[in-house]
Formats: C-alpha cells, structure tokens, sequence
C-alpha cells in the first residue's frame, strides 16, 4: 500500500485532512520517533499528515501572564531562545538535554509529548509549570492540564484526529528558581533514566511555593502536592530536603528497564531530589522577569 504525504498550510486543512482519513493517517511533526515506527513496520498508515507548513504551529508568544509554545517549536528553538531561557530556565534546560543536537535540531514539543514515551526530558519540567496542552479536532479544542495529559505508558489524553496545537504556560511568579536534572546510566546521547525538575519561590528564605516533578523512572512523570507541602512556610533546611526527597522515593512507583532496576530508580530518586533542592535553595537559574515584561 502506498504512503501519501499530503502538506496542509492551516490548522483548519490538517484537521481536515486528519478527519477524512481517520485511523488511517498520523500527523508528521519532526518525524524522529514516527519515521523509526514506519522503518520497523510497527505502523502502516495510509497518509501522514506533515505539519511543517502549517507556520501557526511555530509561533512562539510571550504575554505578561502566559508564554504560549506552538507544537511546532523545535526543542532547540526552546533550549537556545533568550526569552525562554530567561522566563522558563527549566523547560529550556530539559530540552538542551534531549539527546543530542542532529534529534533537538528536528524533534519538536508536540511531538515528544504526543510520542509520550516514559523517558522523556520535557515533560518533566512542564510538570513543575503547571502547563496545559492546547489540543484540536475539526472544530473542538481542549485545555488538558500536563498531569491530566499523561495516563500511563505511552498513553495521553488525545483521541484520534485531535492535534496538539500548542502548549499554554501561566508565567511563573517572579524570582521563581528552578532547575532540572537528568541522569543518565548508558551513554551521554541517551534517553534519562531519571528526570528531576523543581520549582521554588522563596521569601526571606522562607519557601513560598515548591513544585517538584519525577519522570522516566515511572510509567509517567508524577508530582506529589502532599509531599511539596512539606517545604511551605519554612526554610529548606537539609532536614526538610530529606523529608521531601525520601517521600518521593518511597511513593513513586518506579520501573525496571536497561537504564536501571526499580529499586535503582527509587534510591537515584532520592538523590537527585536532594540536589535539585539544593540547587534552587542555593540560587539557581533565578528567574529574574516576568514574561512579556
Ligand atoms: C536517538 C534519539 C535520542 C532521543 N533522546 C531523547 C532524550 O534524551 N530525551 C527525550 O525527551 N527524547 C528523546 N528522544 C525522543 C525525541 O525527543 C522524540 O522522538 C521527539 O520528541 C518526537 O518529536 P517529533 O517532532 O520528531 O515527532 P514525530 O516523530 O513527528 O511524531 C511523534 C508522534 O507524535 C505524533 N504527533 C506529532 N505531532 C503531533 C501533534 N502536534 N499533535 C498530535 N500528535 C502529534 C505523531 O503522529 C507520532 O505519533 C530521542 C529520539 C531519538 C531518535
């Protein structure tokens, strides 16, 4: 059976295209994980749906209470764009860590997270921004909250013929620190065997607001707003870390896979939760104006 690759210009031809072929066709994005499908012959469509033209799905919009992300933004886009950097330092580090330059050159937001694959860099870190996937089919849209979006193993809340439009951040508060660590067990190109992304505003010292999210370790990132409430209204003394880092360990339900075993994965978590509230205690990626500002 032959392939069609039909290239719409707007949003409205692509779901279009989409709802005349139904199951039959798949949008295309940077095609990094969909041409390794079709190479394999673990997916036969009969057309893909090639996004590229459609320039909507590049924009990139800084407003003074949401920073807007279209599907189509490259992952290096976000990770070397100075606006991204400055207003969303953990988003920008997850993505510069996506395997390497040739993948982040193509791949793209929407595709990662409609890919949805478990050990996956940015989806962690939109966790901790509390973003919302913008999604369309023919002539209804969705706001799906990034923990709503993930339900298992390589499983979202998209449906057939719904197309990830965009990705709706609200601006972080201002002086909101944040970083985000990968660690990787194979090689420096591969895929984290944990993420980590935290999210801290303090006021005097005291901890305002933390956010704390954990993926690739588990069958979708997690964060545990229970545990996050253990930091608020007191410093983020080492006791505090410990308290937060070890109730992550124990209540994420971790995988086993080749990058590491689930009680591998669980120990790592611990670990790397302690630096990364060090990191933000101590200062880092201070977040020094408000989007759009
Ligand atoms: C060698 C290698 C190393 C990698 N390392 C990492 C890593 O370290 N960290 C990491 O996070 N990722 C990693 N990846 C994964 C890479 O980030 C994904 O392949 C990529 O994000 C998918 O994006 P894409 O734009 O290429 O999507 P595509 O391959 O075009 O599409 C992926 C899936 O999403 C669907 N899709 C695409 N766009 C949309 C949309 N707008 N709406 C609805 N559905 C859509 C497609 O139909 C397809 O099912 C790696 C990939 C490779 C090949």
């Amino acid at each position: 059976m032959s392939l069609e690759v039909l290239h719409p210009t707007t949003l409205a031809e692509a779901l279009a295209m989409l709802a005349a072929y139904g199951e039959d066709a798949r949008p295309l994005a940077g095609g990094t994980a969909l041409v390794l499908l079709l190479r394999h012959g673990l997916i036969a469509p009969r057309a893909l749906i090639c996004l590229e033209e459609v320039l909507d799905l590049h924009r990139i919009e800084l407003n003074p209470d949401h920073i807007w992300i279209g599907a189509m933004v490259r992952l290096q886009t976000l990770a070397r764009s100075s606006p991204i950097r400055a207003c969303l330092p953990v988003l920008a580090m997850a993505c510069g860590e996506v395997g390497n330059i040739r993948i982040r050159y193509q791949a793209t937001l929407g595709g990662n997270l409609a890919e949805a694959d478990y050990a996956s860099d940015p989806p962690i870190a939109l966790m901790v921004l509390d973003a919302v996937v913008r999604t369309q089919k023919t002539e209804n849209s969705r706001a799906i909250p990034i923990a709503e979006f993930f339900q298992g193993f390589y499983t979202t809340a998209l449906e057939p013929g719904e197309l990830i439009v965009g990705i709706q951040i609200p601006a972080p508060p201002p002086g909101a620190r944040m970083t985000y660590l990968k660690f990787r067990t194979r090689s420096a190109e591969d895929r984290p065997c944990l993420g980590v992304a935290a999210l801290g505003v303090f006021e005097d010292g005291i901890c305002q607001d933390l956010r704390v999210a954990v993926g690739a370790a588990c069958e979708r990132p997690w964060r545990l707003p229970e545990v996050e409430q253990l930091a608020i209204g007191r410093s983020l003394d080492e006791r505090a870390i410990r308290r937060i880092a070890q109730g992550y360990a124990d209540q994420i339900e971790t995988l086993s896979d080749l990058r590491g075993s689930a009680d591998y994965r669980r120990r790592m978590i611990e670990v790397h939760i302690r630096r990364a509230l060090e990191e933000i205690r101590n200062g880092c990626g201070l977040l020094s104006a408000n989007a759009g500002r």
